[in-house]
């Protein structure tokens, strides 16, 4: 039962233990008015790990998101340990928690809360409304691929090497999130490819087509080349709903979406494993933002991506759809009030701190529930 959901706070470095301060105001909201009474632990994570014990990922924090159901992470790095080796630097927590964790989808919504379809750098009608989600493909491809490397020509030059390889496995555990998330949204699936030019892509294409084939009949499937997708993402974004893709392709268009929403710091997002017996994954929750080191320590930071990747982990690891959206409406009501904290300022709306934005999330929290 949901009672007993375990639940790993990893909060980070910068503005990542000030937004999740205000996340972890919802959650205790929900334990109070829900009876939802989470099993949370609570772990260090990037520079504050090494700063404590001199390394980012310490094997406490390890073992403790490999015992939990999820995991609620805030964001790491900073200019304090950027001279660190590459090994030992803040950002390795983030793979080596992917890589422990077997996470291998990424999953980015680019929504468009009405409130803020201005801040959008596209026309209002062309954004108002949207409701997008990227599944990307996270552990494969040619971030990954073998041979890799730089090496030194007989005649003094060099040649750089990087291999895009993906197996019927790879491809066929990630189309499969994307075809379980269509079915809980508009049935529609684009998956993105080069397969005019890669036989990687052809590959892609197949196995995506042999599985809607045999498992998801009901699923439309449409293929795109992931160029054609770039141009259609601004000229039209309203014609998709689920996106599937490489790693190397979504890297570049996930980021595409989410300026269309036009504020990072209203942008959550999943990477979520193999789904359980129960039909939930394992995940990892977190804010595309970073550590914001410019504003960290101000009071300044927007805690909104936070608590939506905390509606995320609620609807994709813990199976509690009505939670998550009695937490998105919240957020909405927030914004359609009108407050804002300086990223996502307007004209004529009321300018608010992290903390106040997180009393506003509760204040709505309690009159939706009244
Ligand atoms: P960033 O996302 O931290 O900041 C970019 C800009 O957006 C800054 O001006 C910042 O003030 C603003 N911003 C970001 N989040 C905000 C929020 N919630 N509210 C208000 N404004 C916000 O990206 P960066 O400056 O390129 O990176 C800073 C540090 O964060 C680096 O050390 C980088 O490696 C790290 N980083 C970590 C993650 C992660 O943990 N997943 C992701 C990206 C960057």
């Amino acid at each position: 039962m949901a009672a007993n959901r375990k639940l790993l706070i990893l909060p980070g470095d910068g503005i990542g233990p000030e937004v999740m301060r205000q996340a972890r105001r919802v959650i205790e909201w929900l334990d109070e008015h829900r009876g939802l009474s989470f099993d949370v632990d609570e772990g260090l994570v990037g520079g504050a790990a090494y700063d404590a014990t001199g390394t980012p990922l310490p094997d406490e924090t390890l073992e403790a998101a490999l015992a939990s159901d999820a995991v609620l992470f805030g964001a790491v790095g900073g200019p304090k340990w950027e001279g660190l080796d590459f090994g030992l630097r803040p950002e390795r927590a983030l793979l080596g928690l992917r890589k422990e964790l077997e996470l291998f989808a990424n999953l980015r919504p680019a929504v468009v809360f009405d409130a803020l379809a201005d801040a959008s750098t596209l026309k209002r009608e062309l954004v108002a409304g949207l409701d997008i989600v990227i599944v990307r493909e996270l552990t494969g491809g040619i971030y990954f691929g073998e041979p890799r490397g730089i090496e030194r020509l007989a005649d003094g030059s060099r040649r750089g090497v990087n291999t895009e390889v993906y197996t019927t496995h790879e491809i066929q555990r990630v189309a499969r999130v994307a075809f379980e998330l269509a079915r809980k949204r508009s049935g529609l699936v684009h998956s993105l490819d080069k397969a005019n030019v890669l036989e990687s892509s052809e590959l892609w294409r197949q196995e995506v087509q042999a599985l809607r084939d045999a498992e998801y009949a009901d699923v439309e499937l449409r293929h795109m080349y992931a160029d054609n997708a770039a141009m259609q993402l601004v000229r039209e974004p309203k014609q998709f709903d689920v996106i599937v893709t490489t790693n190397l392709f979504g890297d570049i268009l996930s980021d595409c979406a989410a300026m269309l929403t036009g504020s990072l710091g209203m942008l959550p997002s999943a990477s979520l494993g193999a789904p359980d017996g129960g039909g939930f994954s394992r995940g990892l929750y977190e804010p595309v933002h970073g550590t914001a080191p410019d504003i960290a320590g101000q009071d300044a930071a927007n805690p909104l991506a936070e608590i939506l990747s905390f509606a995320m982990l609620l609807r994709y690891s813990f199976g509690m759809a009505d939670e998550a959206d009695l937490v998105e409406r919240a957020v909405e009501a927030v914004l359609e009030a009108g407050l804002r904290t300086a990223d996502i300022m307007q004209p004529e709306m009321t300018r608010v701190s992290t903390s106040a934005m997180g009393d506003a999330v509760l204040r709505e929290l309690d009159k939706l529930a009244a």
